[in-house]
């Protein structure tokens, strides 16, 4: 005979009915106690319940829709860990085709059979270790020459994603940034290299520049640091920055030279959770050749049939990412991504239209290089209105569109924008009900009697430059 104890214990829970889901949840330590796995599971689940749907996130960057297979073999590999490769030795192998397929993609002069190149969590991962190896062969440089090492300089646009900030903090390394202007909006090649010299351990142009959309010349500031290296003697390379980019070009643009094509361009990292289309953190970064890369990086590896180099910051790392990089450039091949990429662009350019058609918006570039771009409110009608793109962004939450306004980097920083980032998720429908949505809420906005707290700011903001408009 069951004890009723003993049959109240063995019953299932009822979790609404459980008193976890009456006290607050555990914030501080771990609880003393154990907790029904079924209630445990809604605890956390239900923690994100109130999030936006993350397709109708229009801010980030990074995949948010993976087809049934790709997802299944991500599951299927969740408890992997990459850097066991003498437990998972076609892990690494997949792993290194990823790599070869990446640099081809980028036209990689190497003829090893294994190209050279690392995996990373992200871009950020990648933008760091192209760095590193920049400095570290600079360095090496300079001690050849018995020349001073103790001023290393990095030169790029203030469009900078953070990770820059934060390789030039970590490794102490001066961060010379060139102005964006509104003439310039894009990096102005004759003052960046202006602020080279012989401390200059590389040039990082930005293919799909996170703030604007727009990609650096990446060619001409080729073209102009030849002439530079040329005349001065210097070596300094360039690092692009091909986060977005790297998986764009290649198939909307083939014939845009910006890759290893160019003499000076000796690394390029990029991430495959971007527009890659792997969920995240994937990153990859690819050297022109083995040579380029510092012996001190890296660490030999024999289970390719070759020794072949291993390169990265982290050590344990998920391998989900990697198969699903894999499958992807099986399934969808180069033809594959075209199809996804050029209807993305499509979505993106006619959202851009619509956006530029509304009487309020002006976009920021007439044209697209990449599928997502930015717009401001137009000055005239930024006088009179009583809201600012900030409260469009709470506005369009409404209806869960995460549409984010921003102000721009160091020099045009009085200037607010918004941004939508297309990726592969969006339909035209979907664009469709973006642009309704907001229209709709500028009407709404634009019937206001008072400004909004955000257009109370910007006014006094305005009044303390001397800018006094009526209202
Ligand atoms: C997103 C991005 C990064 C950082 O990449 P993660 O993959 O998020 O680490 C770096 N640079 C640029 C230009 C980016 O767009």
């Amino acid at each position: 005979m069951n004890t009723e104890k003993q049959l109240k214990e063995a019953a299932e829970p009822d979790i609404f009915g459980s008193e976890q889901m009456r006290k607050p949840a555990p914030d501080k330590f771990i609880p003393e106690h154990k907790t029904p796995a079924s209630i445990a599971y809604q605890m956390v689940k239900d923690e994100t319940f109130p999030q936006t749907q993350p397709r109708l996130n229009l801010a980030t960057f990074v995949t948010t829709y993976m087809d049934d297979y790709g997802t299944r073999l991500m599951n299927e590999s969740v408890g992997i860990n990459y850097i066991d490769e003498t437990e998972y030795p076609r892990v690494a192998v997949m792993c290194g085709r990823c790599i070869n397929m990446v640099a081809n993609m980028w036209h990689s002069p190497e003829e090893a059979d294994w190209k050279t190149g690392a995996v990373g969590i992200g871009s950020s991962e990648a933008c760091m270790l192209g760095g590193v190896a920049a400095w570290l062969r600079w360095r090496e440089r300079r001690k050849a020459q018995g020349k001073p090492l103790d001023k290393p300089n990095l030169v790029m646009s203030t469009a900078y994603q953070v990770v820059w900030e934060k390789f030039c903090q970590l490794w102490q390394i001066e961060m010379r940034t060139v102005p964006l202007t509104l003439e310039h909006p894009t990096l102005d090649i004759e003052k960046a290299i202006g602020m080279c010299d012989e401390n200059t351990i590389c040039i990082v142009p930005i293919a799909g520049v996170t703030w604007t959309g727009m990609n650096d010349d990446i060619q001409a500031l080729d073209a102009a640091l030849e002439e530079f290296n040329a005349k001065t003697g210097y070596d300094i390379p360039i690092h692009v920055d091909a986060a977005s980019g790297g998986f764009i070009l290649p198939f909307l643009n083939p014939d845009k030279v910006w890759d290893f094509r160019l003499k000076w361009v000796l690394s390029i990292s990029t991430s495959g959770h971007k527009y890659g289309l792997v969920y995240p953190g994937l990153g990859w970064v690819v050297w022109k050749d083995r040579k380029y890369l510092p012996g001190d990086m890296s660490f030999s590896v024999n289970y390719l049939g070759a020794n072949i180099s291993q390169v990265g910051l982290n050590f344990s790392r998920p391998a989900a990412q990697i198969l699903a990089q894999y499958y992807n450039f099986i399934h969808l091949g180069m033809e594959g991504y075209r199809e996804i990429h050029s209807n993305s662009m499509e979505i993106a350019r006619y959202c851009h239209d619509a956006i530029g058609k509304m009487p309020c918006f002006e976009n920021y570039s007439k044209d697209l290089d990449n599928p997502l771009f930015i717009w401001y409110m137009k000055p005239e009608y930024d006088k009179k209105a009583n809201w600012t793109l900030f409260d469009l962004q709470d506005k369009l939450m409404q209806s869960g569109w995460m549409v984010p306004a921003y102000t721009m980097p160091k020099n045009i920083e009085d200037m607010t924008v918004m941004r939508v980032v297309v990726r592969q998720g969006m339909s035209r429908d979907m664009a469709d009900m973006l642009i309704e949505d907001i229209r709709n809420a500028v009407a709404e906005l634009d019937k206001l009697e008072y400004p909004t707290p955000t257009r109370q700011a910007a006014l006094k903001a305005e009044k303390q430059k001397g800018k006094v408009y009526t209202h």
